[in-house]
């Protein structure tokens, strides 16, 4: 059971992925709310009976999954859809992700949470937060090539994001990736080393 839990989050573009992954490498365990979130709405996911008994059928595609397509329609057209749709998907994200924090096998996780600033109670369950941070041209330049959208698309999703001084406000560690892989894998072989050694101290004062 991991002790140590590490909540990491950054904007859209920031790098949580990457970051998220060459934690893994280091042998962190890693919790991911996004995927959680996709799982609940894949074909025979958790919250598919739910969704459908609140929004009908069509929002149901042909193999079960969640037609995402016709959500975002229905969430256009009904101004109190998203809020149903985040009052149905995000009890059962907090309570997988818990449980899968708890039993991880390594010695700590990184319960990864794009909206972590955004959602308080994350805040609470983490005994730290770890932002990845970079300018804001860049979370635009990496979206744009990663994603194809448009300059302003990019822009529109970050207005609807907690700003880079909300998120480092909450920060108890920061990576910055402005540069290459390099500079951010051994920003994470150091938080890596410091995590293990808060975890041992955790341990030693027996909680
Ligand atoms: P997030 O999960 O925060 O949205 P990603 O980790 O997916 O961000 O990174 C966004 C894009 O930028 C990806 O295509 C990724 O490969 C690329 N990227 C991230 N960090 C770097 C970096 N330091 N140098 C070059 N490309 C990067």
């Amino acid at each position: 059971m991991s002790r140590l839990v590490i909540g990491l989050t950054g904007g859209i573009g920031s790098g949580k992925s990457t970051v998220a992954d060459l934690f893994v490498e280091q042998g962190a365990g890693l919790v991911d709310t996004d995927a959680i979130a996709r799982e609940l709405t894949l074909a025979g996911g958790a919250a598919m009976p739910r969704l459908a008994a609140e929004f009908g059928p069509g929002i149901v595609a042909a193999d079960g999954a969640l037609d995402r397509t016709a959500m975002r329609q229905l969430a256009f057209a009904d101004a109190s859809a998203r809020g149903r749709l985040e009052g149905i998907l995000h009890p059962l994200i907090r309570q997988l992700s818990t449980e899968r924090c708890l039993a991880a096998p390594e010695p700590y996780v990184i319960l990864a949470v794009p909206l972590l600033v955004e959602s308080g109670t994350y805040r609470e369950r983490c005994d730290r937060v770890v932002v990845v941070d970079c300018p804001e041209s860049v979370q635009i330049a990496r979206v744009m090539a990663r994603n194809g959208l448009s300059a302003d698309e990019v822009k529109a999703i970050m207005a609807a994001q907690a700003t880079r001084q909300q998120r480092l406000s909450i920060a108890d560690d920061v990576v910055v990736n402005e540069a290459g892989l390099a500079e951010i894998s051994e920003r994470v072989r150091v938080l890596h080393a410091k995590y293990l050694a808060l975890l041992a101290e955790k341990l030693k004062a027996g909680c």
